[in-house]
């Protein structure tokens, strides 16, 4: 292989999860070239720089314009499609890699697809069987499915699924998950953050002081960005963990609030009636660094999420999740008993985690739980394939 493979990645959870294959593919020596698809930017600057990668192309877009088109997603796509379209033109790569759901990665095997160029898709197959939910995601992956050549699957459900909708089998190959080995990466390198942690000042501080709460604490990590929870079901999940706080002393909660302005002003909005007691056990804070977030998720009791890589990664670090929503297309997490789909109905969320706050042998069985996210030996196994074409 003389012509370069690009690997087009812009937001968070596809820069956590291709950095593993970008290096692997490094390692082996393969001609490679890195193009940011900037569909989330300010998140993406320091995981690039943890991952210790430095993209050769960068898309730059205006996501204020964007902002203020009626047709936001219709915007970003079309604008996507011709700056990607731009640098494969120049770049000629023998092969696109693209991973997950995102516009972004849509855009770049449409654009391959158009130039003619095989796509490689990481993260194939998985669905939630409704177009509506997770919204444009769902279709976004199928419609990738569509386009590929190369359909990296992280788990046997992930193949059927592909080859439920024709693709041939011999194209498919189940390799596991790379945010394994991302998370253990991240997780490892945390470990001792007191004496090796390069990060800000302040995440140290943070995590001193979540350390300093008495022992039998509980940490509840709380994550929530995703488009069909904006709006109604946040304000659900935001009285639910106050509902928590208040009655369980012993919980702390750290919540993460992603940077939508939505999301944001409804989350900050629900949570400013706490009481005193309750709220400084209750911590709001700007996005995570990505190792910052990973040693909170190894140390909480639970991750109550709707995002998919916290599920995955979650799984990985042996801490038990609850899935704020209603469907999903990571069955295998919940089929492996590490986690429970609770929706986002306020009472239910509080009933579930009062229940297993109740019920220690339950609790422990969804530690135990087998990952189902393969063995950290994904990104090889991708080179290796790759390799061999
Ligand atoms: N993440 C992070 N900091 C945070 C919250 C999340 O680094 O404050 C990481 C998390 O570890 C996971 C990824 O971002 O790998 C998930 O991104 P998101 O929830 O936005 O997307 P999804 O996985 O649902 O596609």
């Amino acid at each position: 292989m003389t012509k370069p493979i690009l690997l087009a990645m812009g937001t968070r959870p596809e820069i956590i999860k291709m950095a593993p294959v970008y290096h692997e593919l490094k390692k082996n020596n393969v001609p490679m070239l890195l193009l940011h698809t900037g569909q989330h930017s300010d998140m993406a600057i320091p995981l690039y720089r943890f991952f210790g990668i430095v993209p050769d192309y960068n898309v730059e877009i205006d996501r204020s314009a964007i902002a203020q088109e009626d047709c936001e997603l219709a915007s970003l796509s079309s604008l996507l499609l011709s700056q990607i379209s731009k640098v494969l033109k120049k770049t000629e790569p023998s092969v696109v890699l693209v991973h997950g759901d995102t516009s972004s990665a849509l855009m770049a095997a449409l654009a391959s697809f158009y130039q003619q160029i095989p796509i490689g898709h990481v993260e194939a197959g998985l669905r939630s069987r409704n177009e509506y939910n997770p919204f444009p995601e769902e279709k976004n992956r199928v419609l990738i499915g569509q386009m590929a050549h190369w359909h990296f699957a992280p788990t046997a459900r992930a193949k059927e699924n592909l080859l439920s909708e024709g693709v041939d089998a011999s194209r498919i190959h189940v390799v596991g998950n790379s945010v394994v080995e991302a998370a253990q990466h991240g997780a490892s390198q945390m470990e001792n953050y007191r004496t090796g942690f390069t990060g800000k000042k302040e995440d140290s501080v943070f995590l001193d002081m979540l350390s300093s709460y008495p022992k039998g604490t509980k940490i509840l990590l709380v994550t929530v960005h995703r488009r069909e929870n904006q709006e109604k079901n946040i304000a659900l999940i935001a009285q639910a963990i106050v509902e928590l706080v208040e009655k369980n002393e012993d919980f702390v909660v750290v919540w993460p609030v992603h940077p939508n302005p939505i999301v944001k002003k409804t989350v900050y909005n629900e949570l400013k009636n706490v009481s005193k007691s309750a709220g400084q056990r209750l911590h709001l804070t700007e996005p995570l660094e990505y190792p910052v977030l990973l040693w909170i998720l190894r140390h909480a009791w639970v991750v109550l999420t709707d995002s998919g890589g916290i599920q995955e990664e979650a799984v990985s670090l042996d801490t038990p999740v609850l899935v704020l929503r209603e469907t999903t297309e990571r069955p295998e997490v919940i089929e492996a008993g590490a986690a429970l789909l609770i929706g986002s109905e306020t009472k239910n969320i509080v009933e579930q985690v009062e229940s297993l706050h109740k019920d220690s042998l339950r609790y422990e069985a969804m530690c135990k739980a087998k990952n189902p996210f393969g063995d950290g030996t994904t990104a090889s196994q991708i080179c290796k394939i790759l390799m061999t074409q």
